[in-house]
């Protein structure tokens, strides 16, 4: 998010996947966590190291120390491999998630049914407590399915 850490993929991304296991959430503060993998010969890291946290005894989670944003995943069983944040990328948009990863533990109002059902705003929403999120100028740009 801060720019301290960049990074370059060399080689063609693969399983690109949403995420739903309990320790994703924890670690993202988000409700998944959309992952691709890719071998770790083929990233190239610049900029300032980032800091791991064991989430288990296999499992390192890579962020950034300066503004938290979470970057990779790398499990012990697969040394030769990482998994890094769709959203970290310049344009996470060249990456179409393939599948879900963990729906044993998804929360109950992650489902497609759910997602869609929803009113959806465009910017943040306004008008209503509370406005930890909002943007500073209205918008009027919300819009019903
Ligand atoms: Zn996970
Ligand atoms: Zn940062």
């Amino acid at each position: 998010m801060c720019g301290a850490i960049r990074y370059r993929v060399y080689g063609e991304p693969y399983y690109v996947t949403h995420c739903h296991c309990i320790s994703c959430r924890k670690a993202s503060g988000a409700a998944f966590v959309t992952w691709f993998t890719i071998r770790l010969a083929e990233v190239e890291w610049q900029g300032e190291p980032m800091r791991v946290y064991h989430s288990s005894a296999a499992v390192e989670r890579g962020f950034c120390p300066n503004c938290g944003a979470t970057l990779s995943y790398q499990h012990a069983s697969s040394p030769g491999e990482v998994d890094l944040t769709v959203c970290s990328l310049d344009d996470p948009q060249q990456l179409i998630p393939e599948h879900h990863t963990w729906w044993s533990e998804h929360l109950v109002w992650v489902t497609p049914t759910m997602l869609s059902a929803l009113p959806v705003h465009l910017r943040a929403r306004m008008g209503t407590l509370p406005t930890h999120h909002a943007s500073p100028k209205p918008s009027d740009d919300d819009i019903g399915l």
